[in-house]
């Protein structure tokens, strides 16, 4: 049986970055195992965020257009071809995918193919895509197996997809219907309607995004309806039932009542994720889970057995790819590195949304300051404009801006940003909140015009 220093389960965000650092900086023998064999990269290459951020500029583009002919273009906008998009954006993936993969030869890890599961604390079984199967030892084994789109049990409900469906359309679909309040869900839908396919959303609750801060929630729902996406708030879907069409009818319930949204062409599951932690064999790691199967760790990514650690997606915090990288980073650093008290420090976290506008968070939202230090304790700044690019348009594009600060000495808590480019402009900004900065760091800071952002150092 071959013996590792490191085995890593999992190709994606989190597993990759921690086996390419142990073996290019440490010099370790290092195994990463991946189950799909065109999976390197995981969730975020190949179904998350790299062909998310494709269509959302594809849906950005197309957006732009509308407003060409008011800074003086004569440019017509013949049609789009959804079909060269999706081949493009899967060409761009297959070309990341070789990279890494070079990357990994370069850095002398093992990549083995197929399904790990332990066989005993430090001994994995892989199970391959032949049926065959092989075992291999280490002394440190790190779990990276990140999570899967949930996909409700009621009637009918196979007929939906999930954002990896939507990732497979060849075409644009005329009617979608879209369960889910998330930033998944709302990104998807986003793009559909840009490109002119006839799109609603149905939440469980009141508002989209509603774990983000209110202005982020009310001034996106606000633009989606705007922009023509039905918003269905406080409604559960029923069943999934296949019209005399072939396409697909929604039942809900909504107000007491029982409604139908008839003859979608597709319909989108986008109602959470769930970790990979069932095929693993925990129990002959003695490795714990929580009551959602989300791998149970210590701030150090430890699980309760020694030797094994998990990051990323399956331990269900902060599901995000610089959030599972930077806890890998971090670990490696840790185990073999000899920096004893490294890890990922999880507070502050940036994370933006790609909706049309995009919005961009970090810190706590108003309602959490509340909750956690009382009004009384807490100030909270405002701002909402047009921002000067939609300025000779008829059609403006809402910017909305909150900073949430402690009212003692301002410190800045929470920032909320909303509006063209809030994707871009909260990086820089996090870095400072992060660093601890107040209100009044903010206020000595000149402002850069005429922009955007600049509002933020100029807030009354
Ligand atoms: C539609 C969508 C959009 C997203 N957009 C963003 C975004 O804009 N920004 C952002 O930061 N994050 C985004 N995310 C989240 C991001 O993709 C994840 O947080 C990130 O990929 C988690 O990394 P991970 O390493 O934990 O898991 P993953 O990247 O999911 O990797 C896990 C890997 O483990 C493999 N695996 C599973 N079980 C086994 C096994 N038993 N043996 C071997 N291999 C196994 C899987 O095949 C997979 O390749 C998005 C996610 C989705 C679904």
């Amino acid at each position: 049986m071959k013996y590792y220093d490191f085995a890593v389960i999992g190709g994606g965000s989190g597993g990759l970055a921690s086996a390419r650092r142990a073996a290019s900086l440490y010099s370790k023998n290092v195994v990463l195992i991946e189950s799909k064999r065109n999976g390197l990269g995981g969730t975020c290459v190949n179904l998350g965020c790299v062909p998310k951020k494709i269509m959302y500029n594809a849906a950005s583009l197309n957006e732009l257009f509308a407003v060409s002919s008011d800074y003086g273009f004569d440019v017509e906008n013949n049609g789009h071809n959804w079909r060269t998009l999706v081949e493009n954006r899967e060409e761009y993936i297959e070309r990341l995918r070789k990279i890494y993969e070079r990357n990994l030869d370069k850095e002398k890890v093992d990549v083995v193919f197929g399904s790990a599961c332990f066989e005993k604390p430090n001994i994995l079984r892989v199970t391959h895509e032949d049926g065959t199967s092989s075992f291999l030892t280490a002394k440190n084994i790190l779990i990276a197996t990140g999570g899967y789109p949930i996909i409700p049990s009621i009637p009918g409900s196979d007929l939906g997809v999930t954002s990896d469906g939507f990732f497979g359309l060849k075409e644009l679909p005329k009617k979608a219907f879209i369960i889910g309040s998330g930033y998944i869900a709302v990104e998807i839908a986003n793009v559909l309607q840009t490109f002119g396919c006839n799109t609603t959303i149905l939440c469980r609750y009141g508002s989209v995004l509603r774990h983000f801060d209110e202005v982020i929630s009310s001034t996106v729902s606000e633009h989606m309806e705007k922009s023509g996406i039905r918003i269905i708030r406080n409604a559960s879907v029923e069943s999934l039932v296949k019209s005399d069409s072939g396409n697909i009818d929604v039942k809900f319930s909504h107000q007491n009542l029982v409604e139908t949204e008839k003859d979608n062409e597709l319909v989108i599951w986008a109602i959470g994720r769930a970790p990979n932690s069932n095929y693993l064999n925990l129990e002959k790691a003695n490795v714990t889970c929580d009551e959602n199967g989300c791998i149970l760790v210590d701030e150090y990514q430890n699980t309760r057995c020694p030797g094994v650690y998990a990051l990323g997606d399956v331990c269900g915090k902060a599901l995000l790819t610089p959030v599972a990288i930077a806890a890998g980073r971090r670990l490696v650093d840790r185990i073999f590195g000899g920096k004893s008290d490294s890890k990922l420090d999880y507070s502050n976290i940036p994370t933006v949304v790609f909706s049309h506008p995009p919005a961009g968070t970090v810190g706590l939202t108003e309602e959490e300051a509340r909750q956690k230090y009382g009004s009384e304790n807490i100030v909270i700044y405002k701002t909402r404009f047009n921002g000067m690019f939609y300025a000779l348009s008829k059609n403006k594009v809402p910017t909305a801006y909150k900073m949430v600060c402690s009212r003692d000495d301002e410190k800045i808590l929470g920032l909320h940003l909303v509006g063209p480019s809030s994707d871009e402009i909260l990086q820089g900004f996090s870095v400072a909140i992060k660093m601890g900065a107040t209100k009044k760091d903010f206020d000595n800071t000149v402002a850069i015009h005429p922009t955007s952002a600049e509002e933020l150092v100029t807030m009354r």
